[in-house]
């Protein structure tokens, strides 16, 4: 049998060994999981001193700062806690400007000089640690030399244990900082982000008559898209292993055309592997609700219910590494890239998002009082305004190369940020715009005189997938986060332009007040003159649709196709004044920021191309060859004549990729001029390499080609 036929048979034959894991009765109280490896509140309450542990809710809860001396109480039942669950190391559990997650890991244990070694774990070593940081991005904050960087303890974040089969490991979510102060990682600037909004809502909520809730919360759940992929054929595949996708692959006959995957019956291998993976996150108290087949083959999703924002994006976090850890025991490989297939739908992360206050009010939800829904509109009407105003750093917060594939290529929202809200609320805001709000006639949504909203639809067939912002019935649902992205820069970015928003409408909403028009008035008034200043970025229709790109550019929208586009609005004058007036993140944060990523989407082209070359020198054109003696000695002239030129082909792409990405074309590039370098001439000449390479693939004898093919990662499982 052939190479790979051989490993397709091995591949397909999967099942349920000895480890499975069993069907358990869950009426009974010991097998109930959830959160059983989080430091939850609920733990807080039993082992901690009653002093302490209302001190630490305070701080969760309303976000005041802790007063550290009692963090020594908190380490002992931390440490005993964790301890008793197998835990040997703890570690502060960070996220650097990578995008992924970092850990140093320290033992407890210490010897004691006598010998032997007794286990300890102080307030001090709980709240900072000081991780050897001279190895992480930080865009010149802090030069090499001065290798200091401190993480700090988050206490609104839940300690966890991560298991392995050898031990467990207890990890501390923390911030991570500078020695002057400055944010090095993702967390600080969300957790700034969502303080200035709750101020803003804080002092919003006032004017509209809400003396009751202390603190505004944002909420996040996102909705997690990923492949599953038999890993035989991943560790076959260079590309893959290197740099998440494939550079090389022909079409394969069938795709997602028939559209007999989009929430099929789950395999029983794939269901195997959900199922422990959701056992592992329920542990880590991952809150995950539902799963189902995507789109494309082999491709899944998994959404967990909404949290807040910063437990929220660290849980996404763990989802990741769950979903990755967890696979390889079922000999899949978890494919998180937005694009492992090209002319394959790609991978991204719906971002599910509000605002509730502590008092348990979803300030997004249109609500059924005339008072809840003045209070809806007003918030509404913030969030169109922020995006409105924001939309190219909204876009901007998204940009990576992986997205590049994606974002406006007919399986994405485009690149081009707009708000669907769905034919009734966009009718409701016009009738507020024309002054027909006021009008009374019974049984119209808006009777009665005061806006009374119409039932919006929750789950009703009003959906737009093609949008990148759309109002889901009690949130708003930003669609065009890529599925391997942190949610804590489009997160911070989301909250501080609607706390901005907030803000100015709040300071109108004030000085109409002063008229002593009454609230409703004076709020149908500001609705109403945001409304006509930003409506622009509202549309319902197709956004894949050549017609919107046209629209769109006469409303002046932007369109920032490449993040090498997108990137430089971290740093326009506008954002630098929003976030330094909202303290989300300084002028030299955002510097750092925009360096850190520039340099990250050169480096990763840079590395793809890398890659390809080596595939395509070091395998594709050894097997082409191959094939050209096989017809050489079969004697058919036609078959050499089509063959040859195909292999010319390749090899004069193959040379000039390597010349396009040499290191001395970039000696003296800034950032952005390499980034751009990368995307307007090394991505074309990879493309081109590609073109070849695919054509040989159907050209080259089945078992002497290199690579696994589409049709069998894809296809068999
Ligand atoms: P749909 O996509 O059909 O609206 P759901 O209503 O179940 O599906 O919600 C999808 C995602 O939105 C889930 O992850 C859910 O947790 C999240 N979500 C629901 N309500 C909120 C909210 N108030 N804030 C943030 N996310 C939310
Ligand atoms: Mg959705």
């Amino acid at each position: 049998m052939p190479r790979t036929r051989q490993h397709n048979v091995t591949a397909a034959q999967w099942s349920a060994n000895g480890a499975a894991l069993q069907p358990q009765d869950l009426t009974q109280p010991g097998n109930q999981i959830f959160a059983s490896n989080v430091f939850s509140a609920a733990v807080q309450r039993q082992r901690l001193p009653k002093h302490v542990f209302k001190a630490l809710q305070k701080t969760i809860e309303r976000g005041e700062p802790l007063d550290t001396s009692l963090a020594d109480a908190v380490a002992v039942a931390m440490k005993d806690w964790a301890m008793e669950r197998g835990a040997t190391h703890y570690t502060h559990w960070f996220q650097p400007l990578t995008g992924s997650t970092a850990e140093k890991h320290d033992s407890f244990y210490a010897p004691v000089g006598d010998g032997t070694a007794i286990a300890e774990f102080s307030g001090r070593e709980l709240i900072q640690g000081e991780p050897d940081a001279s190895s992480f991005p930080t865009g010149g904050i802090r030069a090499t030399f001065e290798a200091r960087g401190y993480t700090a303890w988050d206490p609104t974040s839940p300690a966890f244990i991560l298991e392995n089969p050898n031990g467990a490991l207890l990890c501390i979510p923390t911030a991570f900082t500078s020695w002057t102060g400055e944010a090095l990682d993702h967390k600080i600037p969300l957790l700034r982000s969502m303080d200035a909004l709750s101020r803003t809502a804080i002092k919003a909520l006032r004017l509209l008559g809400d003396d009751q809730a202390r603190r505004v919360f944002t909420t996040v759940g996102p909705e997690q898209e990923y492949f599953l992929i038999d890993e035989q054929y991943y560790f076959e595949r260079p590309d893959l292993v290197t740099t998440g996708r494939t550079l090389f692959g022909a079409k394969p006959p069938k795709g997602h055309e028939l559209d007999d995957h989009y929430f099929g019956s789950i395999p029983e291998r794939i269901l195997a592997c959900m199922l422990e993976t959701e056992r592992e996150l329920v542990k880590l108290g991952v809150p995950v609700k539902t799963r189902h087949n995507e789109v494309a083959p082999n491709q899944y999703e998994i959404a967990p219910i909404f949290e807040n924002s910063n437990v929220g994006s660290d849980h996404q976090q763990l989802t990741m590494q769950i979903m990755q850890n967890t696979a390889r025991r079922y000999k899949l490989v978890c494919l998180l890239h937005e694009k492992p297939f090209a002319g394959v739908n790609g991978s991204g992360k719906h971002n599910n998002w509000s605002m509730g206050t502590d008092t348990g009010v979803n300030l997004l939800e249109p609500g059924e009082t005339p008072h809840e829904n003045l209070q809806f509109l007003f918030f509404c009407a913030a969030v169109i305004q922020a995006v409105n105003t924001h939309q190219q750093l909204l876009r901007a917060s998204i940009a990576s190369p992986g997205q590049d594939h994606r974002l406006g290529a007919n399986e994405a929202p485009p690149a081009i940020i707009s708000i669907f809200l769905g034919t009734e609320l966009e009718a409701v805001f016009d009738a507020i715009e024309q002054g027909r709000a006021q009008e009374s006639k019974p049984g119209s949504f808006l009777g009665l005189g005061t806006p009374v909203l119409p039932p919006l639809p929750l789950h009703g067939g009003d959906r737009n997938r093609t949008s990148p912002f759309a109002f889901t019935g009690n949130k708003f649902e930003f669609r065009a986060l890529g599925s391997s992205m942190s949610l804590a820069l489009p997160n911070t970015v989301l909250n501080t332009i609607v706390a901005e928003a907030i803000d100015e409408l709040a300071e109108k909403l004030e000085g109409a007040l002063q008229g002593s028009d009454g609230l409703e008035k004076a709020l149908m008034q500001v609705v109403k003159d945001s409304w006509r200043a930003n409506k622009r970025v509202v549309f319902g229709g197709d956004n894949y649709s050549a017609e919107w790109h046209e629209q769109a550019a006469e409303r002046g929208l932007a369109n920032l196709r490449s993040t090498p586009d997108a990137l430089p609005w971290l740093v326009e004058k506008r954002t630098v004044a929003l976030f330094e007036k909202y303290q989300v993140l300084s002028e030299r944060e955002l510097h750092a920021r925009h360096e850190v990523f520039t340099e990250q989407y050169a480096v990763k082209i840079n590395i793809e191309a890398e890659t390809a070359a080596s595939i395509a020198r070091t395998q594709i054109l050894p097997a082409a060859l191959r094939q050209l003696q096989l017809v050489r000695s079969a004697g058919t002239e036609q078959l050499v004549a089509e063959l040859e030129p195909v292999i010319e082909e390749l090899h004069a792409a193959l040379t000039a990729l390597e010349d396009a990405n040499l290191a001395e074309n970039q000696q003296d590039s800034t950032p952005a001029q390499w980034a751009a370098y990368m995307r307007d001439v090394v991505i074309p000449t990879m493309e081109k390499l590609r073109g070849v390479a695919d054509r040989l693939e159907r050209l080259v004898a089945d078992d002497l080609w290199p690579l696994p093919k589409y049709s069998e990662m894809l296809f068999i499982k």
